[in-house]
């Protein structure tokens, strides 16, 4: 068996996406945790549109090797409060805001660089203890938060279901997703849904996500996480 190729694969996982997109478009967010610059550049050469990285420091070392030229980059890992100002201002869109503290951290660090900054709420759907995400009981005080905040801008919601059972919890995070953006809060606009990965992304797709953040499928095994 020969081994598929980079290019290959990206290009196997955009047919998975077209099918069961049925016309809709839908983000493709390449996530790149440990992977080289080298390879996430490839990538972006083979028209990967957007690349998600979980580390600060990854983000910071990929960037100043130019990895991402021509390709948004995403935050889609739990961001500390006290990396902010590496990212705020500087990425395309913050997946991983999971509280208010958060969110005006990031707010007050684009606003004093004269950006805006995306960002999604991350929403703990599964309920699991540890995790990062805000409880679905939460999710209204968060999205009433930006109203005022001039440095960010709600742009949807991101999950990470439990694995062994990802698939039974796209439904209720689509309902939420399309609850809430009926609410009209002041300063979010619930434009994306970000859920599925490289097991569930075409399942996610038929239950009403429009970005998915696939990494193995592309980039191969990760060695560690
Ligand atoms: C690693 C990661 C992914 C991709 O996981 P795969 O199973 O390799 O596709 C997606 N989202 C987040 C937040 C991740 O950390």
């Amino acid at each position: 068996m020969t081994e598929m190729t980079l290019e290959q694969r990206l290009d196997a996982v955009r047919q998975t996406i077209a099918q069961a997109a049925e016309g809709r478009h839908i983000t493709l967010v390449g996530a790149a945790k440990t992977k080289p610059a080298e390879m996430v550049a490839r990538a972006v050469r083979a028209g990967l549109e957007a690349v998600g990285e979980n580390y600060v420091q990854e983000f910071r070392d990929k960037s100043a090797a130019g990895a991402y030229e021509g390709a948004q980059v995403h935050i889609i890992g739990h961001l500390q409060q006290n990396k902010v100002k590496y990212v705020a201002g500087k990425v395309d869109l913050i997946q991983s805001v999971d509280s208010l503290p958060l969110l005006e951290a990031i707010a007050r660090r684009a606003a004093s660089l004269e950006a805006v900054q995306d960002v999604l709420i991350e929403v703990n759907i599964g309920r699991e203890p540890g995790k990062s995400g805000c409880l679905p009981e939460a999710l209204d005080e968060l999205l009433a938060g930006a109203a005022g905040l001039d440095g960010v801008r709600i742009r949807g919601l991101m999950a990470i279901p439990p694995a062994e059972c990802s698939r039974a919890y796209f439904g209720p995070m689509y309902n939420l997703f399309v609850d809430n953006g009926r609410k009209k809060y002041d300063n979010v606009s619930m434009d994306f849904l970000s859920m599925g990965m490289s097991d569930d992304f075409a399942d996610a797709i038929r239950q009403g996500a429009n970005m998915v953040r696939v990494g193995s499928l592309i980039f191969g095994p990760r060695n560690y996480i």
